[in-house]
């Protein structure tokens, strides 16, 4: 087993950080009590942006025509295809009832 080194541990850990930061804003302009029109523009914006990620994922992790995640070259499902797809589907995430009140 091969150990990071210290810069490059460092730079792993700013991406990560930079990741939650974003998320982290996110979450909290969705959650505040109060939206103004200029929140209602950020949220209007923001949420094609994200589903755009999980698209961009799934996509990344969907099967060539072998089975084989074109990605992660395993077995479809891959772990990060199972992933998407338990948490896109989980009856308590409001994907699942969005999608139900369309049909
Ligand atoms: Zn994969």
């Amino acid at each position: 087993m091969t150990t990071l080194s210290p810069t490059v541990a460092e730079a792993y850990k700013l991406l990560r950080t930079q990741i939650y930061e974003h998320l982290d804003t996110a979450e909290f302009l969705a959650l505040k009590d109060f939206w103004s029109e200029d929140d209602h523009e950020a949220l209007r914006q923001l949420v094609p942006d994200l589903l755009q990620v999980i698209r961009a994922v799934w996509h990344r992790h969907e099967p060539n025509w072998t089975g084989t995640c074109r990605l992660c070259l395993r077995e479809w499902p891959c772990a990060t295809a199972r992933l998407i797809h338990r948490e896109v589907m989980d009856p308590e995430n409001y994907f699942t009832r969005i999608h139900e009140n369309e049909g």
